[in-house]
């Protein structure tokens, strides 16, 4: 469903098909908005997300004032074109409020994004508070050593053929991942991006 532009059924919306953004890497829902013809055809030129904007009945480039563009990276069509999912790369929170996604229930982002939410949450917190901040306190180090640790106990408990063993190995896993990168101030959506890297070469 890659966008062939002349594939979009923009008379199905009176010119006007709702654009949903989410981030390329994390799949986090950012923002929606509503683009016609003309949006659409200067997001594919400047490679810039722009909608039309029902109150300033203009169109509009997210960022113009604020410089918290949207990267294009894809435009996707739905079954009977007539709406859109537009990948991006944020250059900075998408939310004219401040917050990376206009959505900010915490149990509306994807499971990774909320779990280093909550990590991030924790760093510089009192070391007896949380054994995440007690980790941050310890440096990456102790994390380090963490994912060492972990990924052995995934290897064997794969190679012992327990199920349940496995699955819980590999949340320790990822979640000590995460705080490696988290103190390294990296975060999945880095790892991420090097998977989409070589993804498209
Ligand atoms: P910007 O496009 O980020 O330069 O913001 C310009 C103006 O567009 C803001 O003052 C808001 O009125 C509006 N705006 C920006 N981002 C959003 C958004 N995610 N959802 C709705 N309105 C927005
Ligand atoms: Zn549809
Ligand atoms: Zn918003
Ligand atoms: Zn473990």
């Amino acid at each position: 469903n890659q966008t062939n532009i002349d594939m979009v059924d923009f008379a199905k919306g009176d010119n006007l098909l709702p654009a949903i953004v989410q981030h390329a890497l994390s799949g986090e829902v950012l923002m929606q908005g509503y683009m016609n013809s003309e949006a659409l055809q200067r997001t594919l030129a400047s490679n810039k997300v722009t909608f039309y904007s029902r109150s300033k009945q203009r169109l509009w480039t997210k960022g113009e004032s604020s410089g918290n563009t949207l990267e294009l990276v894809s435009v996707h069509t739905d079954c009977d074109q007539d709406s859109l999912l537009i990948l991006v790369k944020p250059a900075g929170p998408t939310c004219h409020l401040g917050t990376r996604s206009c959505f900010t229930d915490a149990q509306s982002q994807p499971m990774l994004q909320r779990l280093m939410d909550t990590i991030e949450s924790r760093r510089g917190a009192p070391v007896d508070s949380s054994y995440t901040a007690s980790l941050f306190a310890e440096g990456v180090k102790r994390a380090a050593q963490k994912v060492g640790e972990e990924g052995v106990e995934v290897a064997l408990a794969a190679a012992a053929g327990d199920t349940k063993e496995l699955l819980n190995e590999s949340a320790d896993l990822l979640y000590h991942l995460l705080v490696t990168l988290a103190a390294r101030d990296l975060s999945i959506n880095d790892v991420l991006d090097v998977l989409h890297q070589r993804h498209q070469s």
